[in-house]
């Protein structure tokens, strides 16, 4: 086996009690690396088409990469995936944390959970050894609850905790698996998947070290790497501001999402801001495995929300999800807000998109008192977000509709509230405006789990200066972010493929190391004699994957598009007047198809699976 690997990967069936151990040979850890890479791979080969997700047909993928575990910045990292019972097609998410690390040093580089079980159970692994216990006294708890049991119940502090909320067990379809209280998969509805298995969480504990092929470089490395994000301007801000640094130049940029994608300048974003959360509510900061950027908030406040620091803080996606979109200005609410969502399990992005959405029908009149239990659901209204976050994680009233996802719940308000629900295959739009950032809105449209950011480019970060990372594959020329050129098509094939390179090996994308620190740390980590070529193409092997996925689920070419909203000018702001348009779009997205090997229906073609090596993915779909 190859090192950096432990060469084993749990399957538990918990139908029927089973659990059993399969030992891949090291040419498919190779071929497919790890996190993405092992998600698109078992889902594609294993699900027939056409299972309901939220059935027991559906297998949830928990998988660490080639760097899970290695200690150096950004290695810890997971991806959790099944078929998505938001999207209907391929689901995955990636999470930091330490959950990940602690299940590499347990022995396992995956757990595949099929089947369901018939009472609430959860599992615990320790070196190698695993077993399903009992958990019907842990239903029903908030994550900080469960955790501080199951760690009491099994007498050891240094255990790692990944679970659901309550918003798993009901089943929401954007409930999100939480590892070590507020790191979230958030994207996809892992969590539902998750509660509809009644497996309320994986507790993991590992004594072992993950072998080295060379340890001395691995380990020099690591400490180049520790000097270098002391002085990197981005690392440092990281550290000070979080991901919440960067709102203010969102917001003067009009690209902070505000009022449901209506705008993209808010009245309140400098109370909302990462400097706001630094002087009001920060009691400390805390990261993942490994990393000393250390980017993640703890809040605290007094009464009247009394916002508890176990659980984090608010994040940039969280501030404007919760909070600009929503038209929220109350930081402690928001703060608030993020709390129950961690607590209850779900994903920050789709809850303050389906609020918004609601709020959105509430001032439209497609909603009115009579179908919100008597809440005023306008723009602003911070102690109506906090109640219906409450209401959806419960399954109350509006709430249960809403669990469903804006997509789902359009169809159910009627009314042409369709025109207001912001999604992409059903998931919920992130919180990057499409008309400020062009290739990013190609991304949303074309990604295999619907909109999403993290796997996407951000074009912002290229139109001065090429960094490092884009230039290390071959990409020089500046662009406007408004544009939609062939060029600017080719920046975002290069620079989500990057991205699903690091999904594989799972490496988090805010450590700003260049593809070829990367590569050298998987050389020292392996042993393989890798290069840039050879982890690019298993990017696109895992992509291709899930594109297979989905089109086998039957969305194709007809599911890949934005909603109306952005194709409608700014009518105020920086962008007065710009929007996406209809004919560059639909260009952009045949010429992405055709830059990647996709026929017009976005199938990988024949030809491409044989470049990629999986040519057997033809005969799946
Ligand atoms: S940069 Fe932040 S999210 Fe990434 S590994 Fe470090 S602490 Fe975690």
């Amino acid at each position: 086996m190859s090192y950096g690997y432990n060469g084993k990967i749990l399957r538990v069936d918990l139908s029927s009690g089973a659990i059993s151990v399969d030992e891949p040979d090291e040419g498919f850890y190779r071929h497919y690396v790890g996190g993405r890479g092992l998600v698109s791979y078992f889902l594609l080969r294993e699900l027939a088409s056409g299972i309901e997700p939220l059935g027991p047909e559906n297998k949830l993928v928990f998988a660490n990469g080639a760097l899970t575990g290695v200690p150096v910045a950004g290695s810890g990292r997971n991806s959790v995936g099944a078929k998505s019972p938001l999207t209907g097609g391929y689901g995955d998410a990636e999470v930091g944390g330490y959950w990940g690390a602690e299940l590499k040093l347990a022995g396992y580089d995956a757990i595949i959970v099929e089947g369901e079980s018939e009472r609430p159970v959860y599992l615990w692994i320790e070196d190698g050894k695993a077993e399903i216990k009992d958990a019907r006294h842990l239903w029903g708890k908030t994550t900080g609850e469960c955790e501080k049991l199951i760690r009491k119940e099994l007498g050891d502090r240094g255990i790692r905790v990944a679970q659901i909320g309550i918003a798993g067990e009901n089943q929401v379809r954007y409930a999100c698996v939480i590892n070590d209280i507020s790191h979230a998969a958030g994207r996809t509805g892992m969590g539902a998947v998750m509660g509809s298995k009644k497996l309320k969480a994986i507790a993991v504990r590992g004594h072992q070290k993950v072998a080295l092929s060379d340890a001395r470089a691995v380990n020099s490395l690591a400490r180049q790497f520790r000097d270098w994000l002391k002085i990197n301007r981005s690392a440092v801000n990281l550290s000070e501001n979080g991901t919440a640094g960067g709102l203010m130049a969102l917001n003067t940029a009009s690209g902070l999402p505000t009022r449901n994608f209506q705008e993209g300048v808010f009245e309140g974003a400098e109370k909302i801001s990462g400097e706001a959360i630094n002087e009001n509510i920060l009691v400390g900061r805390r990261g993942c495995y490994a990393c000393p950027i250390r980017c993640k908030p703890e809040v605290a406040t007094k009464k009247p929300y009394n916002v508890d620091p176990t659980y984090g803080g608010p994040e940039y996606e969280t501030l404007a999800a919760l909070g600009s979109n929503c038209g929220i200005d109350n930081l402690e609410a928001i703060a608030k807000g993020s709390e129950l969502c961690n607590a209850y399990g779900l994903d920050t992005i789709s809850t303050g998109a389906c609020i918004a959405f609601a709020m959105e029908c509430f001032e439209q009149g497609i909603l009115t008192e009579q179908d919100t239990d008597g809440l005023k659901l306008n723009f602003g209204n911070a102690e109506a977000m906090l109640k219906l976050v409450e209401m959806i994680a419960r399954g109350e009233g509006i709430g249960m509709v809403l669990a469903h996802g804006v997509a789902r719940a359009a169809v159910a308000f009627g009314n042409g509230a369709e025109e207001f629900a912001m999604h992409v295959k059903g998931q919920e739009i992130p919180m990057h405006e499409p008309r400020y950032k062009q290739a990013l809105g190609v991304g949303y449209t074309i990604s295999p789990t619907g909109a999403d950011h993290c796997h996407n480019i951000h074009d912002t970060a290229y139109t001065d200066r090429i960094p490092g990372d884009l230039r290390a594959l071959g990409v020089f020329q500046p662009l406007p972010s408004q544009e939609l050129s062939a060029a600017k098509v080719r920046m975002l094939v290069y620079g989500s493929n990057w991205q699903h390179v690091l999904n594989c090996l799972v490496f988090c994308q805010f450590v700003p190391l260049r593809p070829g620190q990367i590569i050298d740390l998987v050389r020292g980590v392996t042993g393989w004699d890798t290069n840039i070529w050879e982890l690019m193409k298993v990017g696109e092997r895992c992509i291709a994957m899930a594109r297979a996925f989905n089109i086998r689920e039957g969305m194709g070419r007809s599911e890949d598009h934005l909603p109306r909203r952005f194709f409608i000018p700014f009518t105020s702001g920086p962008l007065e007047g710009i929007s996406l348009d209809d004919g560059e779009m639909y260009r952009a997205i045949d010429t992405y198809y055709a830059m990647v090997g996709w026929d017009g229906d976005g199938a990988p073609t024949l030809a491409k699976l044989q470049e990629l090596g999986i040519e057997w993915v033809a005969d799946l779909f």
